[in-house]
C-alpha cells in the first residue's frame, strides 16, 4: 500500500509502505477514504526530527474510512461500517476516560505522532495512507449515521474528527453557552471551527481574529458576527468591547497561544472571563509568559489544552446530521495522496485560498 512518509524536516514523501494488518484482538484495519493535513503536521514537517521522528516514519491523525476487517475482540464496529476515527487512541475504560479525559487515558497514542511524546506511548502509524491499524478500534473508531455516511458528505464528517473538535473543546471548556460573546483568535482551521461551533452553540457575538481576508470572508460564512485584524491589544481590547455591549468576551479562544496571542486574549477577555488555550507554539519551547495580575484581578480563568480524543465525535457528528453544522467549506483543497507532499508545501506557504487540505483516496 502506499502512505506519507516523513524522511527529515521539510522532506514528506508518498511511497510504499508495510501494509497495515491486525496486531491485537482489539484492533481494526481501516481503509481510508478522505484524510485531512493538519496545522500540527505542518509542525512535523518543519521540525520532526527535534521531536523524534524517524526516517519513513507515516504522519497523519486526521481520516475516515470504512473498516476493512476487525481483530476477534472489536464489537462496535463490523466489516464495511463507515467510521469517523478519533485523531488518538483511547481506551474508553480506565478512569480518565470514564471521565471524559481522554487525553490523560492510561493507554492512550496518537496516530502519526512520534512515540516519545507521549506518556504511553505514540507507536500507531498514521492515516494519510491508504489503509490504518486502529488499535482499541471499540473506543477509537466511531459509526458514522446514515445522514452524513454517503461519500458525498466526507468534507462534512472528516473536519469533526480532530479540528471541529478542538473548536467545541475551546467552547466547552471555557463554558460557553447561548447568547454568550466569544471571541476567537486566530483564522486558521481551528478558529474557523470555534466560530462555526459557538454559532451552534448559540453565541450571541462571534468575534473573529485573523489576517488573512479570504479566511476572514469564510468565518462570517460559518458564522463569525465582527471581524477584527488589529494584532494591537489596545485596539482589540476597544474594538472587542465595541462588539459586546462594552464588557469584553466571556470565552475567548486563542488558537495560536503564543506571548502576543495571549495579549490579545486578556485584552478581549471580559472580567470573570475565561481564555481557551488550544495553540501548540509552546512545542517550539516558546512558553509564552501569562499575565497573572490580570488573571488574578479580573478572575480570569486559563483553560483549553489537549482535547479528549474522540469525546466529542458522536456529538458533532449529531449535529452535523441534524444539518446545525457543516464545515465542508474550509476543505479548500482537494488533492490524491501522490500529490500529499505538494499540499504540504501549499499550507505550509500559506498559498492564497488554501485553508486546509484533503487527501481524496480513489
Ligand atoms: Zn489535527
Ligand atoms: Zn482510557
Amino acid at each position: 500500500m502506499r502512505g506519507l512518509t516523513f524522511h527529515g524536516n521539510g522532506d514528506v514523501r508518498v511511497e510504499e509502505v508495510p501494509d497495515a494488518s491486525i496486531e491485537q484482538p482489539t484492533d481494526a484495519v481501516v481503509r481510508v477514504t478522505m484524510a485531512a493535513i493538519c496545522g500540527s503536521d505542518l509542525h512535523v514537517l518543519q521540525s520532526g526530527e527535534a521531536f523524534g521522528f524517524a526516517p519513513g516514519a507515516r504522519l497523519g491523525h486526521e481520516f475516515i474510512g470504512v473498516v476493512e476487517e476487525v481483530g476477534s475482540d472489536v464489537h462496535t464496529v463490523s466489516p464495511g461500517d463507515r467510521v469517523a476515527v478519533a485523531a488518538g487512541v483511547s481506551c474508553g475504560d480506565c478512569v480518565y476516560c470514564q471521565e471524559g479525559k481522554r487525553y490523560a487515558c492510561t493507554r492512550m497514542s496518537m496516530f502519526g505522532w512520534a512515540p516519545r511524546l507521549w506518556r504511553h506511548g505514540g507507536d500507531v502509524q498514521g492515516g494519510q495512507s491508504q489503509f490504518a491499524r486502529v488499535p482499541l478500534a471499540d473506543s477509537t473508531l466511531f459509526r458514522v449515521p446514515d445522514e452524513i455516511a454517503s461519500p458525498e458528505r466526507q468534507a462534512t464528517l472528516l473536519p469533526l474528527v480532530d479540528v471541529m473538535s478542538t473548536g467545541w473543546h475551546g467552547l466547552i471548556s471555557g463554558g460557553a453557552g447561548p447568547g454568550c460573546d466569544v471571541a476567537v483568535i486566530g483564522d486558521g482551521a481551528v478558529g474557523l471551527s470555534a466560530v462555526h461551533c459557538a454559532r451552534a452553540i448559540g453565541a450571541r457575538s462571534i468575534i473573529c481574529m485573523g489576517h488573512h481576508d479570504d479566511r476572514l470572508t469564510l468565518a462570517l460564512r460559518l458564522g463569525a458576527t465582527h471581524t477584527v485584524t488589529t494584532r494591537n491589544p489596545d485596539e482589540i481590547r476597544e474594538l472587542v468591547r465595541e462588539a459586546t455591549d462594552g464588557h469584553g468576551a466571556h470565552v475567548v479562544v486563542d488558537t495560536i497561544s503564543s506571548e502576543a496571542s495571549m495579549q490579545g486574549a486578556h485584552a478581549a477577555v471580559r472580567a470573570g472571563g475565561s481564555i481557551a488555550c488550544l495553540g501548540m507554539d509552546h512545542f517550539k519551547g516558546q512558553v509564552p509568559a501569562i499575565n497573572w495580575y490580570d488573571q488574578f484581578v479580573r478572575n480570569i480563568t486559563v483553560t483549553g489544552g489537549l482535547i479528549p480524543m474522540g469525546h466529542y465525535i458522536p456529538a458533532l457528528m449529531g449535529l452535523a446530521a441534524r444539518g446545525e453544522v457543516d464545515p465542508a467549506p474550509m476543505l479548500t483543497t482537494r488533492l490524491g495522496l501522490d500529490d500529499a507532499p505538494e499540499g504540504y508545501r501549499m499550507m505550509a506557504g500559506r498559498a492564497p485560498g488554501v485553508l486546509k487540505v484533503a487527501l481524496e483516496f480513489g
